[in-house]
C-alpha cells in the first residue's frame, strides 16, 4: 500500500507519496507556500491544494494520510496548542482537515520517526532501540522513537524538549507562555537576537559562526559559547532520563559542527555518568524530507 504524508511547516506545505514502509521510494512529491499570515482557513486551503495535486498525480485518494504539524494536539480537547504558526493554536485542525478532505489525518512529530525508520539510524545503527531526534532550527523540536514507534505520551507532549526551561534569566517570552525555554535559547532566531542585544549588527547564525572562526568578534564568540553551553545543559536532561541509543540532530543550528565537538563536551559535563558520554550524535540523512516521509510512515 502506498503511504501519503503531508508536512505542514511555517513556510511550506509539502506532500509526498511513498511506495511502502518496507520499500519507501518516493512516487510523488510537491509543495505550496503555507502563507500563514493569511490565516487559519487559508492554511486549510493550502493543505487541500497539496492533497489535490497528490490525488491528480496518483489517480486516487487513500483512506489515511499522515500529517506532521508544528506544536501538539491536545488529546482531550482535540485542538492545537504550542504551535509556532500561531493561528493554528486553539483550532481543531485534525477535525477540520478530516471534514475538508473527507479523510483521516494523524498529527505527529515525524522527523525522529523518519530518521529512525528510513534515515541515518536505519543505515548506521540498525540495532538502536531508543532514538531521540532533535531539530535545532527556527524553532526547537524533539521526538522520541522506541522500537520504531513514536512515544506521544499521556498528554501528547512526549519528546517536547523544546519547551523545557533552561535559562529563565534572559530572553523574550515564548509563545508557550514561559521564559527561558530551550527554543528561546537555542533556536537560530534566539541566538541571533542574543548577538544583536550585545550590540552586534543583524546577522544570521551562519555569519555569526563565520565571525567566530575569523576570531575578531567577541560578541560572536559569546553567542557561540552560549549555544554550546546550553546545548549540553539542555540535552543532559534528556540523556539522564532517556539515555537514548542514538541522537539525531537536524536544523540549521544543528548543522554547526561545534555542536558535535564542544557541544558534546558540554553535555558530558552535565550528565550523571562521571563524564563519560559515548552515545552517537549524528546528522540526519533525509534532510528537509524527513517531516513528510515521517508523516507518510505514520
Ligand atoms: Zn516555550
Amino acid at each position: 500500500m502506498n503511504l501519503w504524508g503531508i508536512d505542514l511547516g511555517g513556510t511550506k506545505v509539502e506532500g509526498a507519496v511513498l511506495h511502502s514502509a518496507s520499500s519507501p521510494e518516493v512516487l510523488f512529491r510537491d509543495r505550496v507556500p503555507t502563507e500563514s499570515q493569511q490565516g487559519y482557513h487559508h492554511i486549510l486551503d493550502q493543505i487541500a491544494s497539496v492533497v489535490g495535486k497528490m490525488e491528480a498525480a496518483r489517480g486516487y485518494r487513500p483512506a489515511k494520510i499522515g500529517i506532521a504539524t508544528p506544536g501538539i494536539r491536545d488529546p482531550k480537547l482535540g485542538t492545537m496548542r504550542n504551535c509556532n504558526t500561531i493561528c493554528l493554536n486553539g483550532m481543531p485542525l485534525k477535525d477540520d482537515l478530516e471534514k475538508r478532505l473527507s479523510m483521516k489525518a494523524n498529527d505527529a512529530n515525524c522527523f525522529a520517526l523518519a530518521e529512525a525508520n528510513m534515515g541515518i539510524v536505519k543505515e548506521k545503527f540498525p540495532h538502536a532501540r531508543v532514538v531521540f531526534g532533535v531539530i535545532l532550527g527556527t524553532g526547537v523540536g524533539g521526538g522520541v522513537v522506541v522500537d520504531g514507534k513514536v512515544i506521544n505520551g499521556f498528554h501528547g507532549i512526549g519528546g517536547e524538549w523544546g519547551h523545557n526551561i533552561i535559562d529563565a534569566t534572559y530572553g523574550e517570552r515564548c509563545y508557550c507562555g514561559k521564559i527561558g525555554c530551550v527554543e528561546k535559547v537555542l533556536a537560530g532566531p534566539a541566538l541571533e537576537r542574543y548577538y544583536q542585544e550585545m550590540g552586534g549588527e543583524k546577522r544570521t547564525m551562519r555569519e555569526i559562526y563565520e565571525r567566530v572562526k575569523s576570531g575578531d568578534d567577541d560578541r560572536a564568540s559569546k553567542t557561540i559559547e552560549r549555544m554550546v553551553h546550553f546545548f549540553g545543559l539542555g540535552l543532559s536532561v534528556v540523556v539522564n532520563i532517556l539515555d537514548p541509543d542514538v541522537i539525531v540532530i537536524g536544523g540549521g543550528v544543528g548543522n554547526i559542527d561545534l555542536i558535535y565537538t564542544e557541544g558534546r563536551k558540554s553535555l558530558q559535563r552535565y550528565i550523571f555518568n562521571d563524564g563519560v558520554f559515548d552515545t552517537p550524535m549524528v546528522r540526519p540523512k533525509l534532510g528537509d524530507s524527513a517531516g513528510v516521509f515521517g508523516a507518510a510512515l505514520l
